[in-house]
């Protein structure tokens, strides 16, 4: 096959999916290659910040999207000894009108339903399950990337390889085998609980982070007010790769003993089952090289405390597409100037994350300290922290 103007993107997470729309905008042909045979995004929340849906948005998914996200409120952080407010951050209409884009909150199935729906009523966009990437030879007029089969194995030439295969990443191993993923020695416990269990201390609208020693809480509603998702983070050792494994209930509670609030231990008693994951993060981001271009967690996996991996993946795709416009005739050169414009940014929200997973887990006079600056700062002013964040344009 003619492989100009054809472009395979490895891994049809939120990353892939979305690269695949803003690179077929810009008039390319694109194979998504997807090992799974279906799509399962794991049943969890995602908050979309504006950065991120505006995006979205321009991708023309806006009825979609707000038909089954819920723009919350605000953000209660809570001291998780106290039970009581340090701050709320004011979401809502004040970031709808500021940032001129929406705050979400989102089940991943539906956004990754609502962008595979869009993929395949694209023309150009091809998404093909059940194709694992395995190696990518670098020849002249572009690549083949194949995957082997026993003895046999099938390929596919392109003009470039656009690496979306997630922390794990194959593509970032054989391109970048110098940049592993890192553990962080902190471990994600996830949930989901029907919103009639919750505790009237929950608030349906808004988004709750506890702040405890060694441990935080989130909590938010998804699918239509009907489910709280449920994260819990500790810290730990247990670093198995994975996304999806079983958690036993007394092994998390364990973390949560008074004097832990009773109202998050009653939002953790409540839910009937964990899975949990090893955080892991790509500490030195990669970008590119020749006719390879990384994005999403595969290029830059982050610690999940600024909500902004899936966002961060959402705008590479967004900027790649830009940078190929602005070199139509050399991918090489667009894919450095992707490179110069991420790098950067990436690296800043990278730090930030692993800085407010510093501050939220801060015990004794730290922690009081950190609550006292809290609240004399406030949730607006707080809030306008993450003007540079969410002010983003692509
Ligand atoms: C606890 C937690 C909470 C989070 N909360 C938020 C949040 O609120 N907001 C936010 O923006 N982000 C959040 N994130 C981060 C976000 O989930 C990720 O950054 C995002 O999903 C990454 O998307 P991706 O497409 O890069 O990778 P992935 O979603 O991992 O997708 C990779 C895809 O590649 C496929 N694949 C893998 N290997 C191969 C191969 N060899 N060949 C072909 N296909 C392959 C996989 O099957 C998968 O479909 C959170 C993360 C965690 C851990």
């Amino acid at each position: 096959m003619e492989p100009a103007r054809t472009l395979a993107i490895a891994g049809a997470g939120i990353g892939g999916l979305t690269a695949a729309l803003t690179l077929n905008r810009i008039g390319y042909r694109v194979i998504i290659l997807e090992r799974e045979t279906e799509l399962t995004e794991a049943g969890a929340g995602l908050q979309l910040s504006p950065n991120a849906s505006r995006v979205l948005i321009d991708l023309g998914l806006e009825q979609s999207l707000a038909s089954t996200a819920i723009t919350p409120e605000a953000i209660r952080v809570i001291n998780a000894r106290s039970g009581r407010d340090i701050a709320r951050l004011p979401l809502g209409e004040r970031v709808s009108t500021r940032f001129r884009a929406p705050y979400w909150l989102i089940h991943r199935a539906a956004l990754q339903a609502t962008l595979a729906a869009k993929v395949r009523a694209t023309p150009g966009i091809e998404l093909r399950l059940g194709w694992r990437f395995d190696e990518v030879t670098d020849e002249a007029s572009g690549v083949t990337v194949i995957q082997r089969r026993g003895m046999s194995y099938r390929a596919e030439r392109v003009q470039a390889l656009i690496g979306a295969d997630g922390v794990w990443s194959a593509v970032r191993q054989q391109v970048f085998p110098e940049a592993g993923p890192r553990f962080s020695r902190r471990i994600a416990w996830r949930g989901m609980i029907d919103a009639a269990h919750a505790p009237r201390f929950f608030e349906k609208r808004n988004v709750h982070l506890w702040m405890g020693p060694n441990a935080h809480l989130v909590a938010y509603p998804v699918v239509g007010s009907g489910s709280i998702n449920l994260v819990a983070i500790v810290t730990g050792e247990w670093n198995k790769p994975g996304w999806s494994e079983p958690g036993h209930a007394a092994e998390l509670a364990r973390h949560f003993t008074k004097p832990w609030d009773d109202f998050a231990r009653a939002l953790i008693n409540a839910t009937p089952s964990w899975r949990k994951w090893a955080l892991f993060e790509v500490p030195n981001p990669v970008f590119a090289k020749g006719a390879v271009a990384m994005l999403g967690d595969a290029a830059h996996a982050m610690l999940p405390f600024a909500a902004q991996g899936a966002a961060m993946a959402i705008e590479d795709a967004a900027v790649l597409a830009r940078s190929i416009e602005t070199h139509p005739d050399d991918l090489t050169a667009a894919f450095r100037h992707y490179e110069t414009a991420r790098r950067a940014r990436v690296s800043r929200v990278q730090r930030l994350s692993r800085q407010n997973g510093q501050i939220y887990h801060l015990k004794g006079v730290a922690s009081t300290a950190r609550d006292q600056t809290m609240r004399l700062l406030g949730g607006k002013r707080l809030l306008a922290r993450q003007n540079w964040i969410y002010g983003w344009r692509p």
